[in-house]
């Protein structure tokens, strides 16, 4: 496949530090094998998240430059909210510092009893944690295709429709609300279909359960639609992003992926309503005053100037392309991944790459660590070292599938960058069975894998 070349040129550039193999073997012992501990310097071509890492464009930094830093009302926050309306038809747009942020305004305020329900076409981690910081039960529902990471399917995020029915038919009124995550992150930023989500809104409305977009990659996921949905191959990204949006009551968006900022987030209500106010009242304390929501003025500039960048055509072209690109090379390597490639990551299936581990010597971490000793690659695990072990039997926990997630950061790396990344996996797969699995020496309660200590297995 070719690969489509960036639609911009570069004017700064921030060097990188070339680490010899020696460096690479040191630091990892030092980071007691768990990338969340390296040090960033002594790492070449940094995976690990798309989340924040983005650069940002000459007009966001001219934003930054216009910020208005007034306490309250400023410009900066009436430009956001322009932007916010015209892109996403919401009444009520209220900028918060980042997408956890918004979670844990709005599910506290959909959840009112202990164990109500909340259903998803798959939760993200924060996601998740926060419907249960409320009391509330998460339940995942991706459509069958999601789980199935060998066989193609189009829109592999989408909610699973005939389960959701039964799933309200059999909890009634305790289900509060129902997510969808555009794109799918934790089924591999898998895009969810035009189709499914006008199906799970009039069902939702059938049922008077409200409807929460967790919008990170709206973008991504509108170029999606318009690639492979019928009907949308000559519709606007940003017509497409506003008809996602109409099947929704109320969005939480993290801004650091597809709005292209390294901080910021969003809540948007489609209409002004008593719950609106009650929102105001928790962004106040938990955010700061409405018109700023923990963000400084420059931010909101550079965010209402990035919800506009991450819609452009050429540019998502560009960017999915290159998931795209380094897709069809580790298919030439015969290299398993998650097929088709997400959005914004290449999720490799290490459990068939390094057949010969278990899963709980972690082959994901395992592969993780070799593509940092082979040429300085951060990645990280998707599969049973990012699983918590089980809270009432303190077991280890089987995940689905064993990923290495590789999330291309937003315009920072170059085909060549990517090349380096498909050549490292093919040294990897070509003394695949010398890689060693993983055991952990150390491990905190919960979240383990940010900070839990590891060694090789001799
Ligand atoms: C990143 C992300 C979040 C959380 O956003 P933060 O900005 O990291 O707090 C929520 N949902 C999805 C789908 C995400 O990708």
């Amino acid at each position: 496949m070719k690969y489509i070349a960036e639609p911009f040129k570069i004017k700064m550039v921030e060097p990188l530090e070339m680490t010899t193999r020696e460096e690479r073997v040191a630091a990892l012992q030092k980071a007691h094998y768990n990338a969340f501990q390296l040090e960033a310097s002594k790492v070449y071509i940094d995976l690990q998240t798309d989340s924040g890492t983005g650069a940002m464009s000459q007009n966001q930094w001219a934003g930054i430059m216009l910020g208005d830093e007034a306490y309250s009302g400023g410009r900066s926050y009436y430009k956001l909210i322009e932007a916010g309306t015209d892109i996403f038809g919401y009444e009520y747009i209220q900028p918060v510092h980042q997408g956890r942020a918004a979670e844990k305004v709005i599910f506290p305020l959909l959840i009112q009893e202990k164990g109500q329900i909340v259903i998803a076409n798959t939760f993200f981690d924060t996601t998740r944690a926060h419907v249960g910081l409320a009391g509330g039960r998460a339940i995942d529902n991706v459509c069958p295709e999601g789980k199935d990471t060998a066989t193609p399917f189009d829109f592999k995020g989408n909610m699973d429709v005939a389960e959701l029915q039964h799933l309200l038919d059999e909890h009634g009124d305790r289900v509060v609300a129902i997510v969808q995550t555009i794109t799918n992150n934790s089924v591999g930023g898998q895009p969810v279909s035009m189709a499914n989500l006008r199906e799970v809104y009039a069902i939702s409305q059938e049922h008077k359960v409200p409807v929460v977009i967790d919008a990170a990659r709206y973008a991504e996921n509108a170029h999606f639609i318009k690639q492979r949905e019928k009907g949308y191959a000559d519709v606007d990204p940003k017509d497409i992003a506003r008809e996602m949006f109409s099947y929704g009551d109320y969005f939480t968006m993290s801004a650091k992926k597809d709005a292209i900022v390294n901080m910021g987030g969003l809540i948007g209500a489609k209409v002004q309503s008593e719950l609106v106010n009650r929102m105001k009242s928790r962004v106040i304390p938990y955010e700061g005053y409405l018109t700023y929501g923990g963000l400084s003025g420059r931010d909101l500039e550079a965010m209402a100037v990035g919800l506009y960048e991450g819609l452009d055509e050429n540019y998502l072209t560009y960017r999915i392309g290159q998931m795209e690109y380094l897709g069809s090379r580790l298919e030439a390597y015969g290299i398993p991944f998650q097929n088709p490639v997400g959005g914004h990551a290449v999720f490799i299936d290490a459990g068939r790459l390094l057949a010969h581990l278990p899963w709980y010597q972690y082959p994901g971490h395992a592969l993780a660590m070799e593509l940092y000793l082979e040429a300085g690659i951060r990645s990280c695990d998707i599969g049973s070292f990012l699983m918590d072990r089980d809270p009432f039997t303190g077991e280890e926990q089987q995940a689905t599938a064993e990923f290495t997630r590789l999330a291309i950061p937003r315009r920072v790396y170059t085909q060549a960058h990517l090349d380096v990344v498909a050549e490292a996996l093919k040294s990897v797969q070509e003394r695949a069975e010398q890689v060693p699995g993983y055991r952990i020496t150390w491990e905190p309660e919960v979240l383990r894998h940010f900070t839990s200590q590891l060694e090789p297995i001799a």
